[in-house]
């Protein structure tokens, strides 16, 4: 049990990738705020039945008043915080030159700003604490992809968000480490049509997509002892596509 004692929360875990990474953590020791804008009650009990400790918070990552209090939330209830996970995100994806603004600006309030929040939250107390790990996804898309203007600014953004947080609080003991995901099979995927499913697998070198699992081994590692010396950067769960 790599996470022993540790607090963490998890943004988008009420399915996905987030619920994922939070059952890993939850099996590694961890004590889990299973946070999301939707019923994350599910994500609990699976926690639950394997013999872990997690509660639900509702929260919109795009409301920093519920972002603090989320932080709060965890603080009063398990005492600590020691791992943050900024994974709740959307996509709206569409032609740079048909995107509309509104599309535009969710996908930056939900990805970038949330993740901004949730950051900058956590650090506030981790800071005082003298420890810390935060988690930010991002997205192997943060290189640019087609039809993905805002999901791809707001992806590069959470990039520069990580990086400047890592050189901030590297003498504080916190470390922050983005993650890009390649293809995961998730809700997000699934609306994926035949045609573009294939083509995405024949850009990935595995050519498949990944599973939840594999990024939340990711997320364990980042997150344990065994990687105190790593920050500020960036590592693909991809298949191989980003090399
Ligand atoms: P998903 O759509 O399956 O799940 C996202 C979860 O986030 C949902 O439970 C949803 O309710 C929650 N959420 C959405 N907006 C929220 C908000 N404003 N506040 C709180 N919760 C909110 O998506 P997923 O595939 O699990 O993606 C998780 C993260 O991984 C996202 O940041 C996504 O961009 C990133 N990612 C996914 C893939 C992939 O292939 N699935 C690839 C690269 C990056």
């Amino acid at each position: 049990m790599r996470l022993e004692n540790k607090v963490a929360i998890v943004t988008g875990a009420g399915r996905g990738l987030g619920r994922g990474i939070a059952l890993k953590l939850a099996t590694e020791g961890a004590k889990v705020v299973v946070a999301d804008m939707a019923p994350a009650d599910e994500t609990v009990a699976l926690i639950e039945k394997s013999g872990g400790i997690a509660s639900a918070f509702t929260v919109n990552v795009s409301r920093q008043e519920e972002v603090q209090a989320m932080v709060k939330y965890a603080i009063d209830t398990y005492g600590t915080l020691d791992i943050m996970v900024n994974n709740a995100g959307i996509n709206r994806d569409g032609m740079l030159h048909k995107m509309t603004v509104e599309n535009w600006q969710l996908v930056i309030d939900v990805d970038l700003t949330g993740a901004f929040f949730g950051t900058q939250e956590a650090i506030k107390y981790m800071r005082q604490k003298g420890y810390g790990r935060v988690i930010n996804i991002s997205s192997g898309s943060w290189l640019g992809n087609i039809g993905q203007a805002n999901y791809a600014a707001a992806k590069a953004g959470v990039v520069g968000l990580t990086k400047t947080a890592a050189r901030e609080n590297a003498r504080k003991g916190i470390t922050c480490n983005a993650i890009c995901p390649g293809f995961i099979e998730t809700d997000m995927t699934e609306k994926l049509s035949d045609t573009i499913r294939e083509q995405a697998t024949q850009q990935i070198p595995m050519k498949k997509f990944g599973h939840p699992e594999d990024v939340a081994e990711a997320v364990a590692f980042l997150t344990s002892d065994a990687a105190s010396y790593i920050t500020g950067q960036v590592l693909c769960v991809d298949g191989g596509m980003a090399m």
